[in-house]
C-alpha cells in the first residue's frame, strides 16, 4: 500500500512540475514575429503627407510617388510634410 501512495505522491509531484514546466516554456515562447515594414514612415510625394505603414492610404499611394527612405518624424516635418490626419504618424 505504501508503495501506491508514494507513486502518487510522485505522479503529483511529477505532474505538477511538468506544468509549471509546460507553463514557462509556453510564456516564454517568442511571440511570433510580426511582418513590421523596417521604414516608420510612408510618405507620398504627390501630396507630402507621409503616413504609418499600416495605413489604408498607404495601398493609394502610386508607387513613383510612395517614398519609404524617410525615418524621422522631425525631419519629414522639417522638409514641409503634413502628417496624414487618418493614421496620425508620431
Ligand atoms: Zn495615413
Amino acid at each position: 500500500m505504501d508503495f501506491f501512495i508514494w507513486t502518487m505522491v510522485f505522479l503529483g509531484i511529477f505532474f505538477s512540475v511538468l506544468g509549471i514546466v509546460l507553463t514557462i516554456i509556453y510564456f516564454r515562447k517568442p511571440k511570433t514575429p510580426t511582418n513590421k515594414p523596417k521604414f516608420k514612415y510612408v510618405l507620398s510625394e504627390s501630396s507630402n503627407t507621409f503616413h504609418r505603414p499600416e495605413c489604408p492610404y498607404v495601398k493609394k499611394i502610386d508607387s513613383m510617388n510612395r517614398n519609404t527612405n524617410h525615418n524621422s518624424y522631425s525631419t519629414l516635418i522639417s522638409v514641409g510634410c503634413k502628417p496624414c490626419k487618418y493614421c496620425n504618424p508620431k
